[in-house]
């Protein structure tokens, strides 16, 4: 998105907020979005290009286990509680427990297919369905609040209170379900298909899968993004990371949104991906992923063939500067 679209975008969001309706930019067509998700779109015009803070916040608190333990109003929580302390580690465990110390429960009837709420600022669980509670404990478990500040860090996502400004929310919430399937078994009927697939490819990235996990309960984007560096520049990261908040807004019924955004998305992050030399077993798993939807593995086919095509070019090319291919047919060798 270029200077003039991200004002123009912001423009129309705060023109359009008074009216009930958002509409989603930069898309060729002006896509209209009711109007509780206008707090997420704004985000992605806002901070287009760089993050909310450039370091995750440093939390000292001690591992308070016993008070939450005792915390009887919560009991619903302590079976997944245990599941997820049985499957991360201690230090990981940490802002669960203060976070729960002081966290509130309310059952209550959430609208538009939203089956469970984390807010981090007023640390209160809102839950339709139990079935959501596992998903909403991680968030739990990953959120950092600072009060000075007005500014959350959870997981792979920040939002600035003040601002109504929000990064990282698909990618968070792709990883966020991901991490829930395998400590709670899969959810066939997750919303979250889509961001979960892609949270999947870009954890092949990672030789082990507990330093991407590190980062999201560290609710540490900018070491995230510092990683992946090793692989996507900044920019192309902020990017797919923006790509990612846009398919959480789409999915909420825009599937051809959905669809260009998740095509674009893989095949950027399959082009890095095979720029680091993976293992033939990773690369395998990379592309099983993406072949799980018909429309992505038609992009892929397509794609790898674009770069058979492009390196019989740059073989050309070679072969050309060093006169080879001109004496090969001289002497009749080699014929194209
Ligand atoms: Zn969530």
């Amino acid at each position: 998105m270029d200077t003039l679209e991200l004002i123009m975008g912001i423009t129309i969001l705060l023109t359009s907020a008074n009216l009930g309706v958002t509409f989603v930019w930069p898309a060729a067509v002006k896509y209209r979005v009711k109007k509780e998700y206008k707090y997420a779109l704004q985000a992605i015009s806002k901070y287009d290009g760089y993050l909310i803070s450039q370091e995750k916040f440093l939390d000292n608190a001690a591992l308070c286990k016993v008070e939450v333990e005792n915390r009887s109003d919560l009991k619903i929580l302590f079976p997944y509680i245990e599941k997820i302390a049985n499957y991360v580690g201690e230090e990981n465990l940490k802002l669960l427990y203060t976070n729960l110390k002081s966290t509130t429960l309310e059952k209550s009837k959430l609208r538009h297919g939203t089956t469970g709420v984390w807010r981090p600022t007023e640390k209160k669980i809102l839950y339709r369905e139990v079935s959501s509670l596992g998903h909403e404990l991680l968030h739990v478990a990953s959120s950092f609040y600072d009060e000075v500040r007005k500014e959350v860090q959870c997981g792979f996502s920040q939002a600035a209170e003040d601002e109504c400004a929000e990064i990282g929310i698909g990618l968070n919430e792709g990883y966020t379900e991901y991490l829930t399937f395998q400590i709670f078994g899969e959810d066939k009927n997750s919303r979250y298909e889509n961001l979960v697939n892609i949270a999947k490819l870009l954890e092949l990235f990672f030789d082990d899968p507990k330093e991407m996990e590190k980062f999201y309960f560290g609710h540490d984007l900018p070491g995230f993004i510092h990683y992946m560096e090793r692989f996507i520049p900044y920019d192309r990261m902020i990017s797919i990371i923006l790509s990612l908040d846009k398919i959480d807004i789409y999915e909420h019924g825009y599937e051809k949104g959905v669809t260009l955004e998740m095509v674009n998305v893989e095949m950027e992050l399959y082009r890095y991906f095979i720029e680091s030399n993976p293992s033939s077993e990773k690369l395998e798993k990379f592309e099983s992923i993406i072949k799980q939807k018909e429309v992505t593995a038609k992009a892929l086919k397509r794609e790898k063939k674009r770069m058979v095509k492009e390196s019989l070019q740059n073989d050309d090319e070679y072969l050309d500067d060093f006169g080879y291919y001109e004496n090969d047919l001289n002497y009749g060798g080699i014929a194209k």
